[in-house]
């Protein structure tokens, strides 16, 4: 018999790209181990806040290149009375819309990747359960996609389970008020990819086209190509001298992939723009000079490679810093020539001890693992749907195919 798929609808917004990401690795790792029977669709709430939150995706990418303005919306927003006027105000509109989407889709889980996303989403979700005279509610779940400093409204006492990635995180949902029930710590969702990677390294560097025997170093500036990327870049070209390999992934940042492939260099020097292939990038790689996003830092710590961080994004990646080098995988410079020495000094050390660290702090598994949770949530909770739960056209154009 033809039984309908169970459903998943995991809630994201545009606000930088990590968030899209996790949503994106739960939807690969829910097809891949539960095929047809688990229907996932991923939505950008974005497009269902009321003005002018549906452009936040503006005013975030405005305020973290100006990071007074940041600090200074994160702090306050973090206060009670931030959060309540915050919210009374983020509200209007985004819960019925949520609400109208709930009803439209009939989700046997909802799940949020987003740290704004907690409120709105219990509230309608109770609103529905009141008004439609339900004894039980929709399941409800977050994964914080944040790796140590979060906000703290990613901790809600009203959802069924909060996955952290981290020891920080789970001891910032405890202050919080959630129960060791609720807290759930299996990792940060990466990619699937990053769960099966090519073991041999000297082949790998073959088919991707770099050279063999050379010292060498990844630089990444995230999904944008953000920070001193072209400056570290020359300054680690200077001190390697030629006897050393860099590959450069630019993002999305056209602007800079051409500029740096204008250049000379003594170095062998690979200019890459957006990858799809990271994992095998950082697989072939020794060791990496990133900015402090959370995607990153957990992608290369499963990669085995020691991480020189660069630059973060003020707030949320600062508590990056400090959880790379008190767990002994890797060192922060913001001067480029200072990150070119240290890293050399990495080479001439010998980078067995950060990799075995990084290595042992990695957690290929975890998106695998939260999505197994998320199923058995799923079975435990008995929700009932609403009948002929169907995406109606207006909703459908905002979800996506992935
Ligand atoms: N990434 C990628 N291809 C690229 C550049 C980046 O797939 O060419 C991925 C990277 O592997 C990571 C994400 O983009 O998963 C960047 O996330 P992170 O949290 O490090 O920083 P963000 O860009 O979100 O600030």
């Amino acid at each position: 018999s033809a039984e309908a798929p169970t459903k998943v609808l995991v809630l994201y917004k545009t606000t930088g790209g990590g968030h899209k990401a996790s949503a994106q690795a739960l939807k690969d790792a829910f097809e891949e181990n539960y095929g047809r029977k688990i229907e996932v669709t991923m939505l950008d709430v974005l497009p269902l806040c009321a003005p002018p939150f549906n452009k936040s995706d503006m005013y975030y990418d405005f305020m973290v290149k100006h990071p007074f303005l940041w600090r200074g919306a994160f702090a306050w927003s973090s206060t009670k009375w931030g959060e309540r006027v915050g919210f009374a105000w983020y509200k209007v509109g985004l819960v019925d819309n949520l609400k109208k989407l709930f009803l439209d889709v009939s989700p046997d889980l909802v799940v949020s990747v987003h740290p704004l996303l907690q409120v709105p989403s219990l509230a309608a979700i109770r609103q529905l359960q009141q008004q439609q005279h339900r004894p039980r509610k929709i399941p409800f779940a977050t994964v914080v996609t944040d790796y140590t400093t979060c906000h703290a409204t990613w901790f809600d006492k009203g959802v069924d389970k909060c996955f952290v990635p981290t020891v920080e995180t789970k001891e910032f949902g405890e202050r919080r008020g959630l129960s060791q029930k609720q807290l759930v710590m299996h990792g940060l969702p990466i990619r699937p990819a990053f769960s099966k990677l090519p073991h041999n390294k000297a082949w790998l560097r073959q088919r991707l086209g770099m050279r063999r025997n050379l010292s060498t170093v990844l630089i990444v500036g995230g999904g944008d190509g953000m920070g001193p990327v072209e400056e570290t870049c020359v300054a680690l070209d200077n001190r390697f001298g030629g006897a050393g390999q860099i590959v450069v992934i630019c993002g999305r940042n056209k602007g800079l992939a051409s500029k740096l492939r204008k250049r000379k260099w003594a170095s062998n020097v690979l200019v890459l723009g957006f990858v799809s292939n990271m994992h095998e990038w950082m697989s072939a790689s020794d060791c990496i000079i990133t900015k402090a996003g959370p995607g990153t830092i957990a992608e290369s710590l499963v990669c085995g490679l020691p991480i020189m961080l660069n630059n973060f994004i003020p707030c949320q990646e600062a508590g990056n810093i400090p959880w790379v080098i008190d767990n002994g995988v890797g060192d922060y410079s913001n001067e480029p020539d200072e990150v070119a020495s240290t890293v050399l000094g990495w080479f001439k050390k010998g980078l067995r001890k950060m990799r075995k660290r990084a290595l042992a702090l990695g957690r290929p598994e975890a998106t695998y693992q939260i999505v197994d949770d998320l199923v058995e949530l799923i079975k435990d909770t008995r929700w009932e749907p609403f009948k002929d739960g169907e995406m109606s056209k207006d909703l459908a154009k905002f979800a996506v195919a992935g």
